[in-house]
């Protein structure tokens, strides 16, 4: 396979600020290639979020180029129609699930077939049932969100996330505001599609997850990448004293 084939995000030069003041991101520069799983970890305020959500452009990037597959954006000249472009190749699944309230699980999965991608309701109900399948949701397929848990209306996020087939998947923290005993589930809906080789960057805290299933670990610190590599030496070894003592934090 060629070099190029395989690499699916590249970030170079990315920088953030909110103002003179808040320098968030700092110089990221990040390739990532197809079927990867990137866990990214790193002490509050650092810039995770931030560095997620200017992948989707979510947040604008203060300067830097943003080329997801064969999408390139560049901050110092970029049109709407490129940005609506990036978008369509990554799919954000949130802390908070945000579903809608007046919708079914199934209805909230079609939501994004039908209005985003105009499929027909049919195709759009088809694709969203294999999906809630896939998150071991379609049981409580016509539940409306009051009636399930946190666990479950996250898996029923993720399975929308899913739904308009991105080429990566962003988790910003996705078992950070779930009672304790639902992590689990969740977590297990991620593993099972990180081993079908869903390429994904996912932030979180739980560095034993993030041990098992991540093919790459980085430490974020101070709105920079300070380490970048496999879990054996990021988690099990770390150099760096920063990521000793986060790690120390967090266990
Ligand atoms: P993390 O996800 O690592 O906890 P964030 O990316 O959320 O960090 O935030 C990094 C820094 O950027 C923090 O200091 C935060 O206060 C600041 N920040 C994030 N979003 C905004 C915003 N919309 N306006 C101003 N400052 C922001
Ligand atoms: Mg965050």
């Amino acid at each position: 396979m060629m070099e190029k084939e395989k690499q699916l995000v590249k970030i170079e030069h990315l920088y953030k600020e909110f103002d003179s003041d808040t320098k968030v991101l700092k110089d990221i520069n990040l390739t990532i290639n197809k079927n990867e799983v990137i866990a990214i970890l790193g002490p509050s305020g650092t810039g995770k979020s931030t560095l997620l959500r200017c992948l989707n452009y979510l947040t604008e990037p203060t300067s830097g180029v943003i080329s997801i597959s064969d999408v390139t954006v560049d901050a110092a000249h970029h049109t709407k129609k490129e940005i609506l472009e990036l978008r369509k190749h990554s799919s954000m699944v949130f802390q908070s699930y945000n579903l809608f309230k007046n919708k079914t699980a199934l209805e909230n999965v079609m939501e994004a077939l039908t209005q985003v991608q105009k499929k027909p309701k049919a195709e759009a109900e088809k694709i969203a049932l294999e999906l809630l399948g896939k998150v071991g949701m379609l049981e409580r397929k016509d539940f409306y969100p009051s009636k399930l848990s946190g666990g479950q209306q996250q898996r029923v996020g993720i399975a929308r996330a899913l739904a308009v087939n991105p080429n990566v998947l962003l988790f910003d923290e996705p078992t950070s505001a779930l009672d304790p005993e639902l992590v689990g589930e969740v977590l297990n809906t991620i593993k099972k599609l990180a081993e079908e080789g869903t390429t994904m960057i996912l932030v979180t805290h739980e560095v034993g997850f993030a041990r098992e299933v991540a093919t790459r670990v980085l430490f974020m610190d101070g709105g920079q990448i300070a380490a970048d590599g496999t879990p054996e030496k990021i988690i099990d070894h770390p150099e760096n004293p920063r990521i000793r003592q986060f790690l120390n934090f967090v266990n």
